[in-house]
């Protein structure tokens, strides 16, 4: 019998050590483990894969960008593992308080005591103290409806310009973040529905350009194993997803592929090699953005473009408080 873990409670033993009772069958490689196994062979793997792709050097500094979910702060538990083995390594997490309350505190303080318990340095740092305004002041004072953007939108967009502007700031040579296989293969999936094949590999080690590099040790994980590793863990995570993220674009997707890879196990595994040996990484083209200085597209990068869309909304709304801006005046904005 399994649960929607695939716990087992049948008799028969861990198919690794053969002794302990299985607590995980392993459905695309019909391997059972029990729990010290099964976290074994996740450490195993996360390791396997930073060799495989070369994610990490031996005299990196480490950002490891730590939400307080389940996928972050096993990331960085297994990180700070692997990095006690490597002496001229350092690590530091960071988290970003995007100001949705009730929500992120809760978050924070879990990746704080992990932190804590783990002896890792821990940085916080606030969209208000770095765009000005909190996500959820943009959403009350209306700008997101204005923009023609979903709280997912803009907080995508400034968490990852947050990140990069803390890897600066804190002189870390690569970043880390926690996307699971489920994650990568969402992305992908998401960028050719809507009309475009991904323009580069996620999560593998790219220099060049100016860019601290973004690494996805955890990129051949499925999700699910990553709950249970946290779960066998004891790792308290954030159980509540985002108030903002129902109903996204994300959301539809990543239900649609796990109710496919319940039914066809291994799907993502194919979906992520398949879509993976298509791409032609795109790397030219990336200039310094002229305000900020972060590698961009074009010549003012995305932030701080809703950087600046941001503040002229608010001031003219300063200026016209109650006037209707009518839905051309908020195309035209863009
Ligand atoms: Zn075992
Ligand atoms: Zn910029």
């Amino acid at each position: 019998m399994q649960s929607k873990f695939g716990l087992e409670t049948s008799t028969r033993v861990c198919g690794v050590c053969r002794e302990s009772q299985p607590v995980y069958r392993q459905v695309y490689s019909g391997v059972s483990f029990c729990a010290s196994c099964f976290k074994k062979s996740v450490e195993k793997r996360v390791r396997k894969t930073i060799s495989r792709y070369s994610l990490l050097r031996e005299d990196d500094r480490i950002l490891v960008a730590v939400s307080g979910g389940k996928d972050s702060l096993s990331l960085l538990k297994i990180l700070a593992k692997i990095e006690r083995e490597y002496p001229r390594a350092s690590l530091v997490a960071v988290s970003i308080d995007e100001g949705i309350p009730g929500y992120r505190d809760e978050a924070l303080r879990l990746a704080a005591d992990m932190c804590r318990r783990l002896g890792v340095e821990h940085r916080v740092y606030a969209f208000e103290d770095l765009f000005g305004i909190s996500l959820s002041e943009a959403m009350s004072r209306g700008v997101l409806g204005r923009l023609g953007l979903g709280a997912c939108s803009l907080c995508g967009v400034w968490r990852r310009k947050a990140i990069s502007l803390a890897a600066r700031e804190l002189k870390a040579t690569v970043v880390a973040t926690a996307h699971t296989l489920d994650d990568i293969v969402q992305t992908y999936l998401m960028d050719i529905l809507r009309g475009e094949f991904p323009k580069a590999p996620i999560g593998l080690r790219r220099e060049g350009n100016g860019i601290i590099p973004r690494i996805a040790p955890l990129r051949l994980i499925p999700e699910e194993e990553v709950v249970l590793y946290a779960y066998l863990s004891r790792i308290p995570f954030q159980e509540i997803p985002c108030p903002n993220a129902q109903n996204s674009q994300r959301d539809l997707v990543r239900t649609f592929l796990a109710q496919f890879e319940s039914r066809y196990p291994g799907s993502l595994f194919a979906a992520l090699k398949t879509i993976e040996s298509g791409i032609m990484p795109r790397e030219g083209g990336l200039t310094p953005c002229q305000v900020c200085g972060e590698p961009a597209s074009k010549a003012i990068c995305r932030a701080c473009e809703l950087e600046s869309q941001v503040s002229s909304l608010l001031a003219e709304k300063g200026r016209l408080l109650g006037a209707n801006i009518g839905v051309d005046d908020v195309q035209s904005i863009d």
